[in-house]
């Protein structure tokens, strides 16, 4: 199935989102700052530069007692000049709030009882700043003790204003201009970015019309590293799968072909004499008998092994008496320990009834059985054990036989796997006993684990719930 690609879903978008914000939240924040900061700055500049003016005019004030005398020529002359340099509007108040002066001479004569005002008689000098009007309103106190009044000054900012625009406009390209090279930038590095990616589902594409035909490997990050690591091993495994899966039919082809070829010799031969003495039909009607058997028991693990891949319903799940079953089995089985006198011995620490299905349980512990008598040396022993407690019971079968190799303890349960295939098909094994344990054990929701040492034997031991659960069975 081709996955359809979602630009807005991809790493690739993510990436570059992030490298935008990255790149034009800093540049929004410092074109802000310095435009505010200008504005603050030259905001400060203007008001203390009127404030110093107005100072120096306070003294003027003092020495021509302007505030008894408001038609001083020279204090005059001077508050004009000071207004129109601001282009603004000066008025003088008496300690009547009385308006002594004003240059726009409007509102002399007339009574100011603003805030600013009465905080300024107080000593405390105020300046605001109306941008919507562009103007910067300051009242400070003129005068002296005995006779003080209060500068109330109206200066024009528009200039400043004026600038503050300029650089706004000059801030707005500035950004355009970053947001389109940081989209740009982002869109080429994002993609640069996510290339690694790419070139993994690139190598497992062109990999998918032969997995036997080689590795992946992409080294660009960490992250490729392990993915292309986790994929080659899934892969390895897929190789060993389908190679012991060939080296199955195979053998499989083979294994069903012997007994066959055998019984035709021995019919062809039994066709091609004449007067063959009744002893010798009996003898050859044996062996393929025989040939029949072995057989029948290759179809019947092949058989066995289809039906554990069925689902859980197939269980056909009653209550049974452990012991009794693993008493049949051992008894079953004994003929063919005796043959090479390996002891079959049962260990029962206590009645145990679980809910099994008697068939397949039978078989999955009965495959161990057989193995521990199979792959045992004479004279040798094979010890099963069956335990439980509230939950579980558990059954052990261990064995005094050749063991299993470090290597391949991990791969018996694969199908078809033998760990010596000369010898164990001369014992007469098909690779499928220990796989149709496992499945069996799985389908009852039980695990199944093995110890062995090389030389010195074998330990499986199984652990089955007690009560049977419907549920998924785990894969
Ligand atoms: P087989 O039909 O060949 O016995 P199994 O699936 O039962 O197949 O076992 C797989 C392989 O595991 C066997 O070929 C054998 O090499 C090894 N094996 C299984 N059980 C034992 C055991 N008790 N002792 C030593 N080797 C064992």
């Amino acid at each position: 199935m081709k996955v359809k690609s979602n630009f807005f879903k991809s790493l690739r978008f993510r990436i570059m989102i992030l490298l935008v914000i990255l790149g034009i939240v800093p540049s929004v924040i410092v074109a802000g700052s310095v435009v505010r900061g200008y504005s603050d700055r030259a905001m400060e500049l203007r008001t203390s530069n009127v404030k110093s003016q107005c100072n120096v005019l306070n003294d003027v004030f003092i020495q021509e007692d302007y505030l008894n005398h408001p038609d001083s020529e020279a204090a005059n002359s001077q508050l004009e000049l000071l207004a129109n340099v601001y282009n603004g509007r000066i008025m003088l108040i008496d300690q009547d709030f009385r308006v002594i002066k004003d240059t726009y001479g409007i509102d002399e004569g007339k009574t100011i009882l603003s805030a600013d005002v009465i905080r300024c008689f107080q000593g405390e000098e105020s300046s605001r700043y109306n941008q919507r009007s562009q103007f910067l309103k300051i009242a400070i106190p003129i005068g002296n003790e005995e006779n003080s009044g209060v500068m109330l000054i109206t200066a024009s900012t528009t200039e400043i204003e004026t600038t503050i625009s300029l650089l706004e406009q000059r801030a707005f390209i500035f950004l355009g201009i970053i947001i389109a090279l940081v989209i740009v930038l982002s869109y080429v590095l994002s993609g640069f970015l996510v290339k690694p990616f790419s070139k993994v589902t690139k190598s497992i594409e062109d990999l998918t019309d032969g997995f036997q035909s080689g590795t992946i490997s992409v080294l660009d990050y960490t992250e490729t590293e392990l993915i292309t690591d986790a994929f080659n091993k899934v892969l390895s495994r897929m190789k060993v799968l389908d190679e012991s899966r060939q080296e199955f039919v195979s053998n499989v082809s083979h294994e069903l072909k012997t007994p066959l070829t055998s019984m035709k010799v021995l019919a062809d031969s039994l066709v091609g004499q004449q007067g063959v003495p009744e002893e010798l039909y009996q003898e050859f009607m044996q062996d393929i008998t025989a040939e029949i058997d072995r057989e029948n028991k290759i179809i019947t693990d092949l058989l066995s092994l289809v039906k554990m891949d069925k689902k859980a319903a197939d269980l056909n799940i009653s209550k049974q008496n452990i012991n009794n079953l693993l008493e049949d089995i051992l008894k079953r089985l004994r003929p063919i320990a005796d043959k090479r006198n390996i002891d079959l011995i049962l260990d029962s620490f206590r009645p145990v009834e679980a809910d099994v299905d008697e068939v397949k349980f039978t078989l999955a512990v009965s495959n161990l059985v057989e193995n521990g008598i199979k792959y045992n040396v004479d004279d040798g022993w094979v010890r099963v054990s069956l335990d439980a407690d509230h939950k579980y019971f558990y059954v052990t079968v261990a064995d005094s036989g050749m063991g299993i190799p470090e290597d391949a303890v991990e791969r018996i349960f694969e199908r078809f796997y033998r760990v010596d295939k000369s010898h164990s098909k001369e014992i007469g094994g098909t690779g499928l006993g220990l796989a149709i344990t496992k499945s069996a054990i799985a389908m009852h929701h039980g695990a199944i684990k093995v110890y062995s040492k090389e030389g010195e034997g074998t330990t499986f031991s199984i652990r089955i719930p007690l009560s049977y659960i419907l549920q998924e069975v785990p894969k």
